[in-house]
C-alpha cells in the first residue's frame, strides 16, 4: 500500500496547512479502492485473490458510491469527510483494472463532474491511481484514457524484478509468460515522462532473487522501488539468512554504483528511520486497514480495505463488509460493530508485549486484514514476518553505516538487534563486523 501512501504524502506536502491535526485527530488523505472487476487476463501463481470470477462493476454501482462519498449521506460523512481527509485518492484495482478501462474513464469523469457541480473541496485534491499487469497497455482505448487523466494519475505496472522471476509466476492461463508485455508498458510510460510506481513482493519462493530483482529494476530506470516481504505463513529461519545476504549484496551494488539514496533513489528495503524501539505513545496502526480506507467490490459491497473482500480471504473468514452502495455505511448493528472494532484497534491492542516492546519495532509491519483472515478478528497480529524484519534490520545496519562512511556523512545507525536474535541469522564474525562499522 506504499504506492498510495506516497500519493498521500505528496498531497500532504502540497497542502501542508490542510494536514494540520484538529485536536487529537490526525489528518490524512484517504484512499477509496474501486474493484472494477474481479476478472484477470493473467493467472499468477501467488495471487492472493484466490476467488477470481467474471464480475464487473456497473456504472450505476460506481455512481452510487461516488454520490455517497460526495454527499456524505447514509453514514458516509462519519467515515470520511473533507475535514478529516483533505485529499482523496481513488484507486482502481481488479483482477486487472484495465479490462474495464471504459468504466474507469466514466467513473473519473463523473467524479470530477460532480465535484465541479457541488464546488466540492476535494475537487483540486483528488488523484486517481491504477495498478495494472500491463498486458493491455497498448490498446488504443487504454492509451486514450491514460493520457486523458495523466495529470491526476499514478499508474503502475507490476514487474517482479527480472524476466526469470516475473515469468515464473506471472503467466497467462495457458502458461505463457507476460514479462515482455509488462516491461514494454512500463518503459513506454516512463519514456513518456509518466511516474511509474513499483511493487516487488518478496516471498519464500523468490527471496533468493531479491538482489537480481531490485538491481534489474534500477537498470530499467526505476528510481523508486517498493519491495516488501509477504505477511503470510511460510517463512523459515533460513529465509532470514538468505534475505540478509541478498540485502548485503544489494547494499554493495548501491555503494559501488554510487547511487544517491538521499536525492535520486528510494528503495524501501533500506529505511534510515526504522529498526529501533518505538515510543510507548506511538500507537498508530501500520496501515489504513483499521477503518481509514474504503473499498467497494463489483457488487457494490463496501469494505474497510480490499483485503477484507471475499476474493482475498481464501475462504478462511467471511467477508468483512461494512455497508453497500444502496444502504450506505454502518447502517446495521453488525456493520456498526465492525467499524467500532476497527476504530478502537491500535498498535497496543493488536501487539503482544514482545512486539510492543521490541527493540526493532520501528518499521515492523502487519496487515490488519490478514490478521482478520488468520485470527477471525482484526485486533490481533500475525508475526510470520518477524525473522525477516530482524534480517532487514541487520542489512540496514550494514548498508547505512557503509553509506555514511563512503559519503562522509556524520551519522551512524545504531544496532538495536539483540545479539541472540542476530546469531540466529548471521555468524558471530558477521555480527562483529556489523558492530565495527
Ligand atoms: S514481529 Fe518480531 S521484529 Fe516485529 S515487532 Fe514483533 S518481535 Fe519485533
Ligand atoms: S489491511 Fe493489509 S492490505 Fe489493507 S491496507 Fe492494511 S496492509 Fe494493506
Amino acid at each position: 500500500m506504499k504506492r498510495t501512501e506516497q500519493y498521500s504524502e505528496r498531497l500532504s506536502r502540497l497542502y501542508p496547512e490542510l494536514h494540520e491535526p484538529v485536536g487529537t485527530e490526525k489528518i490524512l488523505t484517504q484512499t477509496i479502492t474501486f474493484q472494477v472487476t474481479d476478472d484477470c487476463n493473467l493467472a499468477c501463481k501467488y495471487c492472493y485473490q484466490t476467488h477470481k470470477g467474471k464480475k464487473k462493476m456497473s456504472f450505476d454501482t460506481a455512481k452510487k458510491m461516488i454520490d455517497l462519498l460526495l454527499t456524505g449521506e447514509k453514514g458516509m460523512r462519519d467515515y470520511i469527510n473533507p475535514r478529516r481527509s483533505p485529499g482523496l485518492i481513488i484507486d482502481f484495482i481488479g483482477g486487472e483494472p484495465l479490462l474495464e478501462v471504459g468504466l474507469i474513464d466514466r467513473i473519473c469523469s463523473y467524479t470530477i463532474g460532480q465535484m465541479i457541480e457541488l464546488n466540492h473541496p476535494w475537487l483540486m485534491k483528488t488523484m486517481f491511481s491504477i495498478c495494472s499487469n500491463g498486458v493491455c497497455y497498448f490498446e488504443p482505448e487504454v492509451q486514450k484514457v491514460l493520457q486523458k487523466w495523466n495529470n491526476r494519475l499514478s499508474f503502475s505496472v507490476t514487474v517482479d524484478g527480472n524476466k526469470e522471476l516475473h515469468d515464473s509466476c506471472r503467466v497467462f492461463p495457458d502458461g505463457h509468460p507476460s514479462y515482455d508485455l509488462a516491461i514494454a508498458a512500463a518503459k513506454d510510460w516512463m519514456n513518456k515522462g509518466g511516474y511509474m510506481g513499483s511493487k516487488v513482493t518478496i516471498a519464500p519462493a523468490n527471496v533468493m532473487h531479491t538482489y537480481d530483482a531490485i538491481t534489474h529494476m534500477i537498470e530499467l530506470g526505476y528510481n523508486e522501488i517498493n519491495a516488501n516481504c509477504v505477511y503470510e505463513e511460510g517463512w523459515k529461519p533460513v529465509h532470514a539468512t538468505v534475505f540478509y545476504d541478498q540485502l548485503k549484496k544489494l547494499a554493495d551494488y548501491i555503494l559501488e554504483h554510487n547511487l544517491d539514496m538521499e536525492k535520486d533513489y528510494y528503495i524501501s528495503l533500506f529505511e534510515e528511520k526504522y529498526f529501533r524501539p518505538k515510543q510507548e505513545d506511538d500507537l498508530e496502526n501500520w496501515c489504513g486497514g483499521n477503518g481509514v480506507m474504503l473499498a467497494v467490490d463489483p457488487d457494490g459491497i463496501i469494505y474497510p480495505c480490499l483485503r477484507y473482500m471475499e476474493s482475498s480471504l481464501a475462504g478462511q473468514q467471511e467477508p468483512y463488509s461494512i455497508g453497500d452502495v444502496d444502504t450506505g455505511i454502518c447502517q446495521c448493528e453488525c456493520h456498526k460493530c465492525r467499524v467500532e472494532c476497527l476504530k478502537k484497534i491500535d498498535r497496543r491492542t493488536q501487539s503482544t508485549d514482545e512486539c510492543f516492546n521490541c527493540p526493532v519495532a520501528e518499521g515492523c509491519s502487519w496487515c490488519t486484514a490478514y490478521n482478520y483472515q488468520v485470527f477471525g478478528t482484526p485486533d490481533a497480529r500475525a508475526t510470520y514476518i518477524c525473522n525477516m524484519h530482524k534480517a532487514r534490520a541487520l542489512g540496514n545496519i550494514y548498508f547505512w553505516n557503509n553509506y555514511y562512511k563512503k559519503h562522509g556523512i556524520d551519522k551512524h545507525m545504531e544496532n538495536y538487534v539483540p545479539e541472540k536474535w542476530a546469531l540466529d541469522i548471521i555468524t558471530q564474525a558477521e555480527w562483529n563486523m556489523l558492530n565495527s562499522l
